[in-house]
C-alpha cells in the first residue's frame, strides 16, 4: 500500500480541495498523520503571503481559532512549496505581543495613547472627514465644475486586498479627495511610465515562473535574491537550462551570487549602460531586423526640427525651465498616419536619429562615467546582444535600483530600446520583468489608488482637459488603438459607481469625479501638508516617516495635520510621529486615530502578484481581538458618511457620496460582489460580461474596473481557479487569472512574422490558424482574435499604441525629458557630468522647503556616494517584520556598509559606530566595512559609495522594546524627483561618514 507521505498528503489535499475552492468553500478539516502530529486536527486553507509581489502561495493552519503553522503552498507555481525566510516566518505574526488589539486615540498635545471603541472611533472620525471635505470644497476653479477637496488627502493600499483596493478609490473618490496617493508612487510608478509609452502597457510583460525560460538574464537595479527570493527558484531553473545570469549592481549583493557575470557600476549611470549596450547592438548590426522594421517605430520619420545639441533636446526654453515638445513628434501622411521608411536610410527616420545619438554612449564612455571596466561591459554587450535571434530571449528583472531615481522613467525606457532592438518581447523568457516590491502594488495600483489615475489605468480628470465628460471621452479615445474603445470604459466605470443615476442626460454623473489641477503625489502631499494646506489624513497600512525622502520633512509635515487616521497591524513611526525622538509632545495639535487592522490570514481575500496574476486567500481564523478587516472600516466609514450627508440639509455637494452604489452584503462584505462590480455587467439583467469587448459607451453597461473585465463570466470566478501547469513552458493558464483577459505574456503577437507564424518554434506562444481565421496557441492572444496578418493593423502588435508598434522613439512629450533617454547624473553627485554641461535632469522635480536642502557637486563636505536598499529579512520599512522575532533576530539593526578602502582611510572599523550624514541630517549607525563595495573611479576621480538599508526606524532594536536611536535611511535622501512620475532619488545622493 503506497504510504501517504506529508508533501503527496498535502498535494492530494490541494487538488481534492480545487474543485471545493471552486465552489468558494473555506477552510477544510487537515488529516492527521504521524508525520506532522503538530499538524493533528487543525484547519488548512489556501493563503498568500503578504510581503513581496512574488505572490507565494501559502497553507495557513489554525486550529482553536489561531494559526499554528504556515507553509508553503505546494502547488501554487510562483513558489512550487517554497517559502523565504519571511514568508516562513508569517505564523509569528498572528501571535506577535506587538499587534495591535484595541483602537488607539491621541488628543491634541497629549504625550499618551486612550483605549477607545469602534462605536466611539468611527462616528468620530467621519465627522472630522466631512469637517474638513466640507469647508474646503470647491466646486468650480477656472470656471470648471471641479467638486473636490484638497485638504483631505488619503495615503496607502498596496497591502490591502485588490477587491479593498476597488473599495478605497471608491470612498475616496466619491469624497472629491485628489491628494490620494499610494506606495507604488514611491517605489514603481517609473515603471508604468516608461513601460506604457514603451510598449501600450505599463505592466510587468511576462511573468515570475517564465524567467525559467530566459536565455539571458540581466538582473540590474534589484536584487532578487533578497528582496524576492521566490524569483530565484525561475534563475536557477533557467541556469540549469544553459543561461547566462549577469548582475550589474553597486554592490555584490546576494542575486551577485546566482551569476556568471559580475560587474560593478556606480549608482545613478545605468542610461550609459543601457545605451551604450543599444549602441553595440546597432552598431554591430545585432538588432533583429524584422521586430525593429517591422514592429517598431524605427522607420518612422521625425519633424525636420527635432535635434539634440549639448545636453538639450530641440524645444528647450531656457526662461521657463521646461520643453516644448513640437519638435517631438513624427511626420504625417494625409490620413495622419506617420510617414515611414522602412528601409531605415531616411536621415530623418528615427533609427538613423538613433544610431547617430547613441554614437556618444561608448565602452570608454562606460568606464569614464559608470565605473565599469570596459572588457565587462563588452562581454555583457555581447551575451545580451546574442538574443538578437529569432529562439533566444533574454529578459531584465528590476526594482527600485532603476525606478527611484530623477531619471527612473528613462532608465527602463533605456533598456525597453535594448529590448525592442533585440525583438525580445511577446516571447518566453524575454520582456521586462518588474519586480514589485508589496505583495499587492500591483493591484492597488491597477485599481487607480494615485491621483492621476482610475481604475485600468485612466487617466483622472483635470482641470485643464477634461472640463465636460465629452472632453473627457474625446481625450482618451486613441484612434488606431485598442483604447479606442476606451470610451466604454469609462462610461462603465460610472455606471457601476452611481448606478442608475449616472445616466445619459448627466453625462453618466461625470461631474460627481474630482478633477485636479496641479500634482498631488507624495512628495506634493507632504510639501502642501508642511505648508499647512492639508488638514486631515488616511493612512492605510503605510509608514511614510521610515518610507518617504527626508525624513525630518515628513515628521514636520504630520505636524501640521489637525487630524490623522490610520490603519494597520502594528504601530509605527508615522503613528507616533508626535512622540520621536527630539520632539515634545505637548507642541503637537495633531489628533491621531489608531485602528487596528485584520491580517491577511484572518479575512478572505485576494492580491495581484507583479506577473499580473490575481489570486484569491481564504479566511483561516477570526480577527485578533478588537481588530476588523480594512473593508470592514471602509464599509462602516462610508455607511456613516452616507448617514450624516442624508441629516445635514446644509451639507456640500453631498450626491457622490448620497448616490455611491454600496452593496456589497453589509458590514463584511462578500468579496464576489466586488469582484462582480469590478468584472461588470449588462445593466438590464445583470448578467456578468465575458470580457471589455463587450462594454458599451452608452450606459447599458456596468464594469467597476475594465482590465479586469473576463475575470468574472457567467461561469463564475476565473481567479479561483488553482489548476497548475503539469507540464509545459510554465504559462500556468488555469491558475488564478490574469488581466487582460487571462493574456499571461504580452505583446505575443509580436513573437510571430508578418504572416502570423512563430519566429521560432522554440519560442512559440501564439500563430496565427487560416483555418478557423483566428490567433491561437498555448497563451491567449493579447491581439484582437480574428485580426487576420494582412488586415488593417494585422502587423501591429502593440495594440495598445496608436498604429500598434513600439516606441524605440516617445513622441510629444509623453515621457517630458527626452523622447530617447539621455545621461544626467543625479540631483546630488560629486562628480561632473561626462556628457555634457547639464549636470542633472534639467526638468527634475524639487521643492523649496527649509528642509529641501542640496549638496553642490563640488561640496566636499559630502563627498561620497550613499545609496539604500532592502534586507531579506526585513519587508519595506520594518513595520512588521521589526515586530516578529525571527526575523528581527536575524537582522536585529542598522548598519551602513563601506568599503575596506575608505574604512582605512577614516579610521572606521567594522562593528564601531559611526556618524553617517547628508546636509539633510545625521544618523548614529554601525559600520559593517565589507569587500561587497568598492571604490570607483570616475573620470580620473576616486569615488566611494556607502550604503543603508531603509528598513529600520526608531522603534527599538529589541522588538518587544521601545528606543530613541533614529535609524532611518531616509533621514538623508533628498525629497527630489523623476518629472515624469515624481518619484523620489532615494538610490544616488551625497554623503559623508566619520567616525565618531
Ligand atoms: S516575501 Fe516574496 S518570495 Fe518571500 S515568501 Fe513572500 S512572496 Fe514569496
Amino acid at each position: 500500500m503506497p504510504i501517504l507521505t506529508r508533501r503527496s498528503f498535502l498535494k492530494l489535499m490541494a487538488t481534492g480541495t480545487a474543485a471545493a475552492l471552486w465552489q468558494g468553500n473555506k477552510a477544510v478539516p487537515a488529516m492527521a498523520s504521524p508525520q506532522s502530529y503538530r499538524l493533528k486536527d487543525t484547519k488548512v486553507a489556501p493563503s498568500l503571503c503578504i510581503y513581496c509581489g512574488v505572490g507565494c502561495g501559502l497553507l495557513a493552519y489554525s486550529k482553536d481559532g489561531k494559526i499554528v503553522n504556515v507553509e508553503g503552498d505546494p502547488d501554487n507555481p510562483n513558489n512550487e512549496g517554497g517559502l523565504c525566510p519571511k514568508g516562513a516566518s508569517l505564523a509569528e505574526l498572528y501571535s506577535s505581543p506587538r499587534r495591535l488589539k484595541k483602537i488607539l486615540y491621541r488628543a491634541p498635545y497629549s504625550d499618551t495613547w486612550e483605549e477607545k471603541e469602534w462605536s466611539w472611533a468611527i462616528p468620530e472620525i467621519a465627522k472630522r472627514i466631512k469637517a474638513t471635505r466640507d469647508k474646503s470644497f470647491t466646486k468650480t476653479h477656472n470656471g470648471v465644475t471641479v467638486n473636490r477637496t484638497e485638504k483631505l488627502a488619503q495615503l496607502g493600499g498596496a497591502s490591502h486586498d485588490t477587491d479593498e483596493n476597488y473599495l478605497l478609490m471608491k470612498f475616496a473618490k466619491s469624497l472629491g479627495i485628489v491628494n490620494l496617493e499610494h506606495q507604488a508612487r514611491i517605489c514603481h510608478s517609473s515603471t508604468v511610465g516608461s513601460l506604457a509609452p514603451s510598449f501600450g502597457r505599463g505592466a510587468m510583460t511576462n511573468s515570475i515562473p517564465d524567467v525559467a525560460n530566459a536565455d539571458v538574464i540581466l538582473i540590474c537595479g534589484g536584487n532578487p535574491a533578497e528582496n524576492h527570493p521566490g524569483v530565484s527558484r525561475f534563475i536557477n531553473r533557467a541556469r540549469d537550462k544553459g543561461a547566462i545570469v549577469i548582475s550589474v549592481d553597486p554592490r555584490y549583493t546576494k542575486s551577485s551570487v546566482l551569476a556568471d557575470l559580475y560587474a560593478p557600476i556606480r549608482p545613478g549611470t545605468d542610461v550609459v549602460f543601457f545605451n551604450a549596450i543599444a549602441n553595440y547592438i546597432m552598431k554591430n548590426k545585432k538588432y533583429f531586423e524584422p521586430a525593429v522594421v517591422n514592429y517598431t517605430n524605427a522607420s518612422y520619420i521625425l519633424k525636420d526640427d527635432f535635434a539634440f545639441k549639448e545636453g538639450y533636446f530641440s524645444g528647450w526654453d531656457e526662461t521657463k525651465n521646461q520643453y516644448d515638445f513640437k519638435s517631438w513628434d513624427y511626420q504625417i501622411d494625409a490620413s495622419g498616419a506617420p510617414l515611414r521608411d522602412k528601409t531605415l536610410q531616411n536621415p530623418q527616420c528615427v533609427f538613423q536619429h538613433m544610431i547617430r545619438f547613441y554614437s556618444r554612449y561608448t565602452p570608454e564612455m562606460v568606464e569614464k562615467t559608470t565605473g565599469m571596466k570596459q572588457d565587462i561591459f563588452l562581454k555583457i554587450s555581447e551575451v545580451i546582444a546574442s538574443t538578437g535571434v529569432p529562439d533566444k530571449a533574454a529578459t531584465l528583472l528590476y526594482a527600485m535600483g532603476l525606478t527611484q531615481h530623477t531619471h527612473g522613467v528613462q532608465n527602463i525606457r533605456a533598456f525597453a530600446i535594448v529590448q525592442l532592438l533585440l525583438g525580445n518581447l511577446g516571447i518566453p523568457g524575454g520582456g521586462i520583468n518588474a519586480m514589485r516590491g508589496e505583495s499587492n502594488v500591483q493591484g492597488s495600483t491597477d485599481n487607480g489608488l494615485l491621483y492621476d489615475a482610475l481604475t485600468g489605468y485612466l487617466p483622472a480628470p483635470t482641470e485643464q482637459k477634461h472640463a465636460t465628460l465629452e472632453d473627457y471621452l474625446k481625450n482618451v479615445k486613441k484612434p488606431n488603438s485598442f483604447m479606442e474603445n476606451a470610451p466604454n470604459f469609462a462610461v462603465s466605470l460610472l455606471k457601476a459607481w452611481w448606478g442608475d443615476k449616472a445616466q445619459p442626460e448627466n453625462n453618466f454623473c461625470y461631474e460627481y469625479l474630482p478633477k485636479y489641477s496641479r500634482p498631488h503625489s507624495f512628495m506634493d502631499i507632504f510639501d502642501d501638508m508642511y505648508a499647512g494646506g492639508i488638514e486631515g489624513m488616511m493612512l492605510w497600512g503605510m509608514n511614510p516617516v521610515v518610507s518617504g525622502p527626508n525624513y525630518n520633512k515628513q515628521g514636520a509635515a504630520l505636524e501640521k495635520l489637525d487630524w490623522l487616521m490610520a490603519a494597520d497591524l502594528f504601530e509605527s513611526e508615522t503613528h507616533r510621529f508626535w512622540k520621536r525622538p527630539g520632539v515634545d509632545p505637548k507642541t503637537i495639535k495633531t489628533e491621531v486615530f489608531l485602528l487596528p487592522a485584520a491580517g491577511m490570514m484572518e479575512k478572505d481575500g485576494s492580491a495581484t502578484n507583479t506577473s499580473r496574476w490575481l489570486q484569491i486567500r481564504y479566511k483561516s481564523v477570526e480577527p485578533i481581538a478588537d481588530s476588523k478587516e480594512d473593508s470592514v472600516m471602509i464599509h462602516l466609514l462610508v455607511e456613516e458618511l452616507k448617514r450624516l450627508y442624508a441629516e445635514d440639509a446644509n451639507a456640500v455637494f453631498p450626491d457622490p457620496i448620497r448616490d455611491l452604489t454600496w452593496g456589497y452584503g453589509g458590514e463584511h462584505h462578500d468579496t464576489e460582489r466586488v469582484f462582480r462590480e469590478m468584472n461588470g455587467w449588462t445593466v438590464g439583467d445583470k448578467k456578468q460580461l465575458s470580457g471589455f469587448a463587450q462594454l458599451k459607451g452608452d450606459g447599458s453597461t456596468a464594469s467597476g474596473n475594465w482590465i479586469y473585465c473576463g475575470m468574472y463570466p457567467p461561469e463564475g470566478n476565473l481567479a479561483r481557479r488553482r489548476i497548475p501547469e503539469k507540464s509545459g513552458i510554465g504559462i500556468h493558464a488555469q491558475w488564478a487569472w490574469a488581466w487582460p483577459m487571462n493574456r499571461r505574456i504580452l505583446y505575443n503577437r509580436a513573437g510571430c512574422d508578418l504572416a502570423g507564424k512563430p519566429f521560432s518554434d522554440k519560442k512559440e506562444l501564439i500563430h496565427w490558424d487560416s483555418l478557423q481565421n483566428k490567433w491561437t496557441g498555448m497563451d491567449v492572444p493579447d491581439f484582437i482574435a480574428n485580426r487576420a496578418p494582412s488586415a488593417p493593423l494585422g502587423d501591429a502588435p502593440f495594440l495598445m499604441i496608436p498604429y500598434g508598434l513600439g516606441r524605440l522613439f516617445v513622441p510629444t512629450g509623453m515621457v517630458c525629458d527626452g523622447p530617447i533617454p539621455e545621461h544626467y547624473e543625479s540631483y546630488e553627485s560629486p562628480v561632473h557630468n561626462t556628457f555634457s554641461k547639464v549636470q542633472s535632469n534639467p526638468v527634475a522635480i524639487t521643492f523649496n522647503s527649509v528642509f529641501d536642502k542640496k549638496s553642490e557637486v563640488d561640496d566636499d563636505n559630502f563627498p561620497y556616494v550613499g545609496t539604500t536598499y532592502r534586507l531579506c529579512e526585513h519587508y519595506q520599512s520594518g513595520n512588521i517584520t521589526r515586530k516578529i522575532k525571527v526575523t528581527t533576530e536575524a537582522a536585529p539593526e542598522a548598519f551602513v556598509e563601506i568599503d575596506p578602502d575608505l574604512a582605512k582611510e577614516k579610521g572606521i572599523k567594522n562593528g564601531e559606530f559611526v556618524e553617517l550624514s547628508s546636509i539633510r541630517g545625521t544618523l548614529k549607525v554601525k559600520a559593517f566595512v565589507t569587500p561587497r563595495l568598492q571604490p570607483y573611479t570616475i573620470d580620473g576621480k576616486k569615488v566611494h559609495v556607502v550604503g543603508m538599508p531603509w528598513n529600520y526606524g526608531f522603534i527599538g532594536i529589541d522588538p518587544l522594546a521601545d528606543g530613541n536611536l533614529v535609524q532611518i535611511a531616509n533621514m538623508l535622501t533628498p525629497a527630489v524627483g523623476d518629472p515624469n512620475t515624481r518619484i523620489p532619488e532615494y538610490k544616488s545622493f551625497k554623503v559623508n561618514v566619520r567616525r565618531i
